[in-house]
């Protein structure tokens, strides 16, 4: 897999556009701009990998847009060292964005053949920080507890008490909460226990389901 400097100047393209859109968080940016996304598409769309849109992976599900990536990172307010939950690891483009923020990524899916997927590309493009499971992410992970920070990448129908048990104090749980369109939320864990719920734009995500799926 090569980053060329013709793929360098579309993300750079890629930066601005979400600039424009609205991401302001330097840090977010410069990881955008230094993750290769073609890395974690299909080569049919590698022309297309730089352009602010969602692409299929296979297994009926997308890798976010990457303005979705930018506004959830954002939220997330990660920093180096953090250790941060993703549930919904799909292209595994999100916990890439999240280990160039310096985090240490635990990410899980519930599709079998995704997971075995992502897990491979991960470890060949040789990010050491980031930890694949193959789990249902309803249950997030508790013997990895406590998160500084949880996100979801799925459309949920309500939170997870699982995922609120699992956030240590002063951490942060963005997800998007809906039916057919979801709300973004971002819960904060105050350090007294108690959490303070904060709802955001709408987006549309693919559904976050129950159980996990064999290949
Ligand atoms: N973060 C991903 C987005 C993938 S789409 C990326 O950057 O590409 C959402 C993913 O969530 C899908 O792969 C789907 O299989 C997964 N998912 C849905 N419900 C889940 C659950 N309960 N546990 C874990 N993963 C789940």
């Amino acid at each position: 897999m090569t980053d060329s400097y013709r793929h360098k100047g579309m993300r750079k393209k890629l930066v601005e556009a979400l600039r424009v859109r609205g991401i302001s968080d330097e840090a977010v940016l410069a990881a955008i701009g230094a993750v290769p996304r073609h890395f974690f598409l299909d080569k049919a769309f590698e022309e297309h990998a730089y352009d602010d849109k969602p692409f299929p992976i296979g297994n009926k599900q997308t890798i976010s847009q990457p303005f979705t990536v930018a506004y959830q990172t954002a939220l997330l307010d990660v920093h180096p060292g953090d250790r941060v939950l993703e549930i919904g690891t799909g292209s595994g483009y999100q916990a890439a964005i999240l280990a160039a923020l310096g985090a240490k990524v635990f990410t899980v899916e519930r599709q079998e053949a995704l997971y075995l997927r992502t897990k491979e590309l991960l470890r060949t493009l040789k990010f050491k920080t980031i930890q694949c499971f193959f789990r249902d992410g309803m249950l997030g992970l508790p013997e990895y507890a406590p998160f500084n920070q949880i996100i979801v990448t799925a459309g949920a129908i309500d939170v997870p008490e699982a995922l609120l048990e699992q956030l240590a104090p002063g951490g942060i749980l963005v997800i998007p909460v809906g039916h057919t369109e979801q709300q973004m939320m971002r819960i904060r864990r105050t350090e007294r226990g108690s959490f303070k719920t904060e709802q955001l734009d709408t987006f549309r995500f693919v559904p976050f389901l129950g159980g996990v799926e064999h290949k």
